[in-house]
């Protein structure tokens, strides 16, 4: 056997935060704008356009003669204007092949602002300094971003290593550059670490089969019972959000039906939009910090396959038939979903892939019932939220709720119930009553 590990292709995304100034920032803005408005024109055209006669040819001539005659939409450089052709093409293909809806217009108060850079030479990255790096956006000149991860630019690129392209994006807290970044990477070694179960605690975020549970030294309920959504926030800022929120309802108090919304009341609204984006942005760092270590220190990592969105519905139940006790499993599943199980399995997922590990998942109905020492399910065992004790009167094992849920998760895999092996391949999201492409 050669000693030669095998190369593959590797494409991942990397973002960092543009330092803009007060003159850049409506340059980038109004690129924006026009490429959402390109994409409206588009649309519109493709709808009125016969079948018959609709061409990527015609398509592009009518963008070439809209940028040509209308001032505002050539702000967009030509390579972004035909990125949003292809990607409109590929809304419909997407359509098409039943994997999403009809693309449709977009509004300009619901769509995230976003312009294309297609061609990774454009960019022309640099870094200039330990922390910084400068990248040329067309139309608006060189800016500065924060350096946080080698990029593969200068002596470094290659054929195989560079950056092919990039996105701007704009958040609460300003534009961001996301670069697709391209490399040729030995493919990682089989993992031989231990097996784990994983359990989407309530009272441990990530309860862990071994014990070893993850914890972000937050609280997940308020003293009151109710779950804490700014759990991510320090007393300084709830309280700044708190003032925040109240002013905005005095202002709203105001406000006729049909007005405008005021400058006034949008630039309190922008800060209390900014104060929870740093509050997801501190969560999603906790995620990749935890699964990062996750993934490098176990083999096999099994989880549960927990269907959030269907959760949190259910608990409010149909107009026929209302759920009961709403508030209390809305309460519960909303500190489920705050803790963002679905983007920590999709992490896992991928990052286990990398390492060389597996990701499994088992269909686990009542793993937070049974018990895990003896295996059976009796009534009561739950005393409540935090607290496992089984009733079982040869038994009588006690241990964390979440932790027992865990056990038991693992315990699924090793009786051969996992799902799907998931590792190394997202999963397909399609719409309901679309068959999966092996099927067709
Ligand atoms: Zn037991």
């Amino acid at each position: 056997m050669s000693t030669e590990r095998v190369r593959q292709k590797r494409q991942f995304g990397h973002r960092a935060r543009l330092a803009l100034t007060s003159a850049q920032v409506p340059l980038i803005d109004a690129q924006a704008h026009a490429a959402r408005a390109t994409w409206n024109l588009l649309h519109d055209l493709w709808t009125m356009t016969p079948k018959c006669r609709r061409s990527l040819k015609a398509m592009d001539e009518a963008i070439r003669q809209a940028r040509k005659e209308i001032d505002w939409l050539a702000v967009l450089p030509a390579q972004a204007a035909q990125a949003i052709l292809k990607t409109y093409l590929q809304a419909w293909k997407n359509c098409w092949e039943g994997r999403a809806d009809e693309p449709n217009f977009k509004m300009r108060l619901r769509t995230v602002m976003s312009v294309d850079i297609p061609q990774g030479r454009d960019l022309q990255v640099k870094r200039v300094h330990r922390h910084w790096g400068v990248v040329n956006i067309p139309k608006v000149g060189r800016v500065r971003f924060r350096w946080t991860r080698d990029l593969p630019v200068g002596k470094n690129a290659s054929a195989d290593n560079r950056i092919t392209g990039a996105r701007l994006v704009k958040d609460a807290l300003g534009w961001h550059i996301a670069f697709r970044v391209q490399t040729l990477e030995a493919a990682p070694q089989l993992h031989t670490g231990p097996e784990v179960g994983i359990d989407a605690g309530v009272n441990v975020p990530l309860a862990l089969s071994d014990g070893n549970h993850h914890d972000h030294g937050r609280l997940p309920r308020l003293p009151d019972g109710t779950a804490d959504r700014d759990k991510w926030l320090n007393s300084d800022e709830k309280a700044k959000l708190l003032r925040l929120e109240r002013r905005a309802a005095h202002r709203k108090s105001f406000r006729k039906r049909g007005e405008k919304t005021s400058r006034r009341l949008q630039h309190t609204y922008d800060q209390i939009k900014r104060l929870r984006a740093t509050a997801t942005r501190r969560a999603t760092d906790w995620q990749h910090q935890t699964t990062t270590q996750l993934a490098r220190t176990y083999g096999v990592i099994v989880v549960e396959n927990l269907d959030i969105p269907n959760m949190v519905k259910s608990a409010r139940g149909t107009i026929d038939q209302p759920g009961k006790n709403v508030a209390q499993k809305s309460g519960l599943n909303r500190s489920i979903s705050q803790e963002a199980w679905g983007r920590t399995v999709t992490m896992l997922t991928y990052k286990a892939a990398r390492h060389g590990g597996t990701l499994h998942k088992v269909s686990a109905p009542g793993t937070s019932l049974r018990c895990s020492a003896c295996g059976f399910t009796t009534p009561g065992s739950r005393e409540d939220q935090a607290t496992f004790v089984c009733k079982n009167p040869d038994c009588g094992w006690s241990c964390n709720a979440d932790h027992n849920a865990a056990r038991n998760v693992l315990h699924l895999y090793r009786m051969g119930h996992a799902l799907i092996p998931a590792a190394g391949r997202a999963v397909v999201r399609r719409t309901r009553g679309v068959k999966p492409a092996a099927a067709r």
